[in-house]
């Protein structure tokens, strides 16, 4: 069985083709630019030569059209036809309240993706676009949403509600969502494996490092907390979300610089985090190369973030009452061994304790803790694309 994953942005289409027999992943690729001049198609099959096609196209549908085309190409492609593929993956970022699960899509699925639209403005609306053009193109196959905020759904009001009025939570939906989950769950289940337990048996904290970033604690098989919120923004300083702040701040500076609050959202969402607060770059490789060329803001900036990380692990250990183990993964979780380290620094009260050398590795799957740590810490990366396409296997099936 064949099942083709979808990651529908703005102006991007990120697509995978996996052969579900073996879980192996046949071709991989990116539509960027799309609806904007200058779209270009990076096609990667996998033992072949990558392709880039530059054509400009007007929306979603024309970039799925080119996708099937290259994935069925004689020269280039992975299939023969669009037959061999049985069914499609969607990544939607907001599910609200409505699933804890993946979902084959419908017309009820399609409206509450729909409904969403006010509390994800960025991301469900071309999710949703995605699932439209593969539904034109491939009417035949079941089409499954994989949602970013299901795995969080087993949160409890106590960690979802915010001290609002609760009318905030009744008529809006403001509560904690969370982000990321594809990626929790999977180096979560990752690390039960590696830990020889059953994961329901598992007191897990997971840190996704990335551009953008978030954690988890999952005690019993169950989010108990994560630190993204109502939308990313909240918990962790990221490439270029502030992370946690006052809200106060918030009408502050909209009153000092005059931002309306779409001037606002972008000050906080795209000008914040690293790159706001070094000055340097929202990439962390750029921020650390400069704080090692003395750079004091970047050296000041990263210790925000380790803080803000170091905070949050004591913070899930309380809330965990103890923990078997912490994850790290993405961009910098994976390869940032130098933030991985500083993170796990004088936290030996806590039971954790990193062996440094073990810990010198980028984007492997490894155990790096101290032989006398009682906190196991491992590198997982991370295959969102994988836990997408076993979940539409699942449901196609
Ligand atoms: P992601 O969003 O998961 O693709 O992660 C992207 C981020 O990973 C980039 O912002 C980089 O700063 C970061 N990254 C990649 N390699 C390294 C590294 N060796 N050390 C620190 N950060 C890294």
């Amino acid at each position: 069985m064949k099942v083709l994953v979808v990651n529908a942005g703005s102006s991007s289409i990120k697509y995978q083709v996996f052969n579900m027999e073996d879980e192996s992943v046949l071709a991989k690729g990116l539509v960027d630019r799309v609806g904007i001049p200058g779209t270009t198609l990076e096609h990667k099959p996998i033992g072949k030569d990558e392709v880039i096609i530059k054509k400009d196209l007007p929306d979603h549908t024309a970039g799925m059209k080119l996708v099937l085309e290259v994935l069925t190409n004689s020269e280039y492609g992975v299939i023969k036809n669009m037959d061999e593929i049985s069914a499609v993956g969607h990544r939607v970022v907001h599910g609200g309240e409505s699933f804890a699960e993946s979902v084959v899509i419908d017309d009820k699925v399609k409206k509450v993706i729909r409904d969403c639209f006010d509390i994800a403005p960025l991301h469900n609306p071309p999710n949703l676009m995605g699932i439209e053009a593969c539904q034109e193109l491939m009417p035949n196959v079941p089409h499954v949403a994989v949602f970013d905020t299901a795995f969080h759904q087993t949160m409890k009001p106590e960690n979802y509600l915010y001290a609002l009025p609760y009318d905030a939570y009744e008529k809006f939906k403001v509560r904690r969502y969370g982000f990321h989950g594809t990626s929790h769950f999977y180096v979560a289940h990752r690390a039960a494996e590696m830990l020889g337990k059953a994961y329901e048996d598992c007191k897990i904290i997971t840190c996704h490092l990335g551009n953008g970033g978030s954690m988890a604690a999952i005690k019993d098989g169950q989010v108990i907390d994560t630190t993204m919120g109502f939308t990313p923004l909240e918990g962790l300083v990221m490439g270029t979300r502030s992370g946690d702040i006052d809200p106060a701040i918030v009408w502050f500076l909209m009153d000092k610089l005059g931002m309306n609050t779409s001037e606002a959202n972008n000050y906080f969402n795209k000008k914040s985090g690293m790159l706001g607060l070094s000055g340097v770059s929202n990439d962390l490789r750029d921020v650390l190369e400069a704080a090692n060329s003395g750079n004091e803001r970047a050296k000041i900036a990263l210790q925000v973030y380790y803080n803000k990380v170091k905070g949050y692990i004591g913070n899930y250990i309380a809330k965990l009452n103890g923990c078997d183990c912490i994850i790290f993964t993405a961009g910098v979780g994976e390869n940032g061994y130098d933030v991985r380290e500083a993170i796990c620094s004088d936290m030996d009260y806590l039971g954790i304790k990193m062996d440094v050398e073990k810990n010198k590795v980028r984007g492997k799957e490894v155990d790096v803790s101290a032989a006398d740590s009682k906190v196991r810490i491992f590198v997982v990366p991370t295959n969102e694309e994988l836990v997408i396409a076993r979940d539409t296997k699942r449901l196609a099936n």
